[in-house]
């Protein structure tokens, strides 16, 4: 019997050595759950790095975690410190990442980071392929391994491979000014199928491909040495139950110990009776549009000063690669920019921005998604965003409202949400006021029609109907000449 290989930069579990002692909890992430069912049937395994760099364990420790890791189905590939800083802080987060999203200016295009890229890549094909049988389907995740699809094919063109990239496929414009614009596309061309959360990203894969390399493109279709490759869209959806359920848990549950957290939300709810929160949940990342979302709150706040003092802008950010310059250079700027508003408005029995650096625990994040009148997930750029979703799932009580930035994937499937441009203050402003004026009965029409496609097209379907197209895929083979 083919099994099936999930590949991804991290495996699904997160190991710590603490105190000399190692610490070992499965993931619950978005990929992790979405991928339940393919990594449990069969013989099917997980391949990835495990967090932690191989050059800092001894053999003893070494050993432990690789039966650790064994024990959750995976196998791991291991990384160096050089590894990790050349390969995924350097090209991947400090050329692909940026330059996928748009932020031209923030990408360093360094020879060194480019060949610990290749060299990690050629790595993950080795464990694959030690562990990978004939007619074996590989699903390949994201832009840390670009590489891989060519990879594994020219070792072994028996495999099934299909490849999906989490984060936007830019415009050619865009994509070109790669150096390895080239033998990037030549990678991502040894899958079967490749697929990306919209249309508009499969637009801009098609065109580069076009432009660059020598290929028929047909619909969405490409012929290449003699094969042909599917590309297609499939937009990653969440765990609707998980967050739904929570979401009434935390509503019944009169035991439900209560965090600092949610004192504190109380207590401004029972402040004033028309006072109301807006939640904003990213990673500390500079295409997740923080800065910009502060000031066009305070842009709100002075456009209808009527608000001042019943609204409050509630942000998680959450630490993400603090190694990474330009991450510092946000926090900084986040930092000072609340700090400064604050100290402009606030009064003595109002605070508009309450901030918190740092990561939540699961029941406290759902403490502030139900608290939450209103979500505002506005990014410069994002792939999808599976918070916004996430927001849509715990409306229990017909309430609430999200405010979309349209540079987010996900506003081509959130129609209902009030979309702006993160750009526009005044655009922003007035959908701020729109959302906490918004009538009842509008807030339920729109909250009914996204929570019946967010909970229809939910992760374990996205994940069904990839591997559904991939085993369509396999078989195509170009028309005779
Ligand atoms: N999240 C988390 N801990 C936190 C805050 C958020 O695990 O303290 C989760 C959140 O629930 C969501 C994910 O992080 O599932 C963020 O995914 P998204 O697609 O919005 O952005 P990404 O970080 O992948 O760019």
């Amino acid at each position: 019997m083919h099994k099936t290989i999930i590949v991804s930069n991290r495996l699904p579990v997160d190991l710590k050595y603490i105190d000399n002692k190692l610490h070992v909890k499965s993931s619950s992430g978005g990929l992790a759950t979405g991928m339940k069912s393919v990594h449990s049937e069969g013989n099917g395994i997980w391949i990835g790095w495990s967090g932690l760099a191989e050059d800092t364990m001894n053999s003893e420790q070494k050993n432990e975690v690789d039966q650790a890791i064994a024990q959750e189905k995976c196998v791991q590939v291991p990384l160096t410190e050089y590894d990790i800083d050349n390969y995924y802080y350097g090209f991947s987060n400090k050329a692909l990442w940026p330059l996928f999203h748009y932020f031209q200016a923030y990408t360093e295009f360094e020879r060194e980071h480019w060949e610990s890229y290749v060299a990690v890549n050629q790595k993950f094909s080795e464990v694959i392929l030690q562990h990978a049988n004939d007619g074996d389907t590989i699903w390949v995740h994201d832009y840390q391994l670009l590489l891989l699809p060519e990879l594994l094919r020219k070792k072994n063109p028996t495999l099934t491979i299909g490849f999906f990239l989490h984060i936007p496929y830019p415009s050619y414009e865009l994509f070109r000014t790669c150096p390895w614009r080239y033998e990037l596309l030549q990678g991502m061309l040894g899958a079967d199928l490749i697929g990306f959360h919209t249309y508009d990203y499969v637009r801009h894969f098609l065109s580069s491909t076009s432009r660059i390399k020598e290929v028929e493109v047909n619909f969405n279709q490409i012929s290449y040495n003699n094969r042909i490759i599917k590309v297609d869209s499939f937009p990653m959806g969440i765990d609707y139950n998980r967050y739904h359920n929570a979401a009434l848990e935390h509503d019944t549950n009169p035991e439900h110990t209560k965090s600092e957290l949610m004192k504190n939300i109380d207590l401004h709810n029972q402040s004033n009776e028309e006072s109301k929160l807006i939640l904003c949940i990213d990673r500390m990342d500079y295409t997740k549009g923080i800065p910009n979302r502060i000031k066009s709150f305070e842009y709100f706040l002075n456009k209808y000063p009527e608000f001042k003092g019943k609204v409050r802008l509630v942000m998680l950010a959450v630490p993400s690669r603090e190694n990474v310059e330009q991450y510092q250079l946000l926090k900084r700027e986040t930092d000072e920019l609340v700090g400064r508003i604050n100290g402009d408005l606030s009064t003595v029995s109002w605070t508009p921005v309450w901030y918190f650096y740092r990561s939540l625990p699961f029941n406290e994040l759902i403490d502030l998604y139900v608290s939450s009148d209103i979500a505002m997930v506005t990014p410069i750029r994002d792939g999808m965003n599976l918070v916004a979703k996430e927001y849509i799932a715990t409306r229990t009580k017909d309430t609430g409202v999200l405010i979309l930035s349209e540079m987010a994937g996900a506003a081509k499937e959130m129609h209902e949400a009030l979309i702006v441009n993160p750009n526009n203050f005044d655009q922003t402003a007035d959908n701020i006021k729109a959302a906490l004026e918004m009538p009842k009965e509008e807030q339920k029409r729109r909250l009914d029609a996204l929570q019946k496609r967010i909970s229809r097209y939910d992760v374990e379907r996205w994940a069904t109907e990839f591997l559904k197209s991939l085993e369509a895929a396999k078989n195509n083979k170009p028309p005779q000449a």
